[in-house]
């Protein structure tokens, strides 16, 4: 369908790397408007290492393009009350933009009362019931990164989405649902698929656009792919030997693809990225209306 014949590697790390070289100018315009740097805290809540390396990253990317970050560690053994009253005061903080609480949280902690309790406006995960509410409404909202990332990488990649068939495999609420509906707003006609769906081979040969986050290692095969799809890999699993793969089996696929996201290097990063561009865009709506 796209005009190519060879494959395009859509490069994440390159292409976050240049927003973040824009966002770094543009902030420091921003600082001289609003007489300081945008502010973005980040909780963690325990030792998961996996947790602990996610956080150093976002802190250090945060650091790149010149937003200021605290970050607040608590012990596992903190109460729900205990953390929700840490969010009640960052809420009020005039100095905080951003409010990220890393997840996944301890068992005894209900995730979701977590994030309700966010500041709606402070809340650069995008996961706030309100945000969720106002994107499937189609009013302002703080866009989830992941999928914010995704449709960034498309339109940079001048990737038209009007009137083409896009294939999500993955429902999600961090990624599935709301991907979908960011392609239905571009105007894509929009097919969720997911583990219930019958013959998902037949599904997602019909895919111009095949987005597929389901975190499972190379279950996406060339047999499942149409000729010249544009095909986003948002999944990251750890193969036999350990090395990060994806949800697609990017060497048979490739050569199918017109334009393929790698991993690592490709979704991933610009879903910091996407923090980032959130905390900016926070910082920013607060201010005017300050
Ligand atoms: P999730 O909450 O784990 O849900 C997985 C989804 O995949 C579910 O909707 C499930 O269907 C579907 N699924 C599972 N097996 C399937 C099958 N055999 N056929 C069709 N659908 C199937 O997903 P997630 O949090 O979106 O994560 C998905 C992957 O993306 C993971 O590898 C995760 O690490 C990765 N991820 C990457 C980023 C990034 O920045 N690159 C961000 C977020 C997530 P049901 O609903 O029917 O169970």
């Amino acid at each position: 369908m796209w005009s190519n014949t060879e494959t395009m590697n859509i490069d994440g790390k390159a292409l976050s790397l240049q927003l973040k070289e824009e966002m770094r100018s543009s902030l420091s315009l921003l600082e001289k408007e609003y007489g300081r740097k945008p502010c973005l805290v980040v909780i963690i809540v325990g030792e998961n290492p996996a947790s602990q390396s996610y956080v150093r990253g976002k802190i250090k990317a945060a650091a790149f393009v010149g937003i200021d970050s605290r970050l607040i560690e608590l012990s596992a053994t903190i109460t729900q009350d205990e953390l929700l009253h840490q969010i009640s005061l960052l809420n009020e903080d005039e100095g905080v933009d951003g409010i990220l609480v890393q997840l996944p949280l301890p068992q005894h902690i209900d995730e979701l009362k977590v994030i309700d309790a966010i500041a709606h406006e402070k809340d650069v995960d995008g996961f706030h019931p309100l945000n969720t509410a106002n994107l499937w409404l189609g009013k302002d909202c703080v866009f989830p990164c992941t999928p914010k990332g995704i449709m960034c990488m498309l339109q940079r990649s001048g990737i038209t989405l009007d009137g083409k068939v896009a294939v999500v495999v993955g429902r999600s609420n961090i990624v599935g649902k709301p991907i979908a509906k960011m392609l239905l707003d571009a105007n894509a006609t929009v097919i969720m698929a997911h583990s219930h769906t019958a013959d998902l081979s037949s599904i997602t040969r019909q895919a111009d656009v095949l987005v597929v986050a389901i975190g499972k290692e190379k279950f996406i095969t060339a047999d499942m792919v149409k000729d010249g799809a544009v095909v986003v890999d948002v999944g990251i699993n750890r193969n036999a030997e350990g090395k990060l793969c994806g949800d697609v089996d990017f060497d048979a696929v490739s050569p199918k693809a017109s334009y393929i996201t790698p991993v690592p290097g490709g979704v991933g990063p610009m879903t910091i990225t996407m923090l980032l561009q959130n905390t900016i865009e926070c910082f920013v709506a607060r201010k005017k209306r300050s």
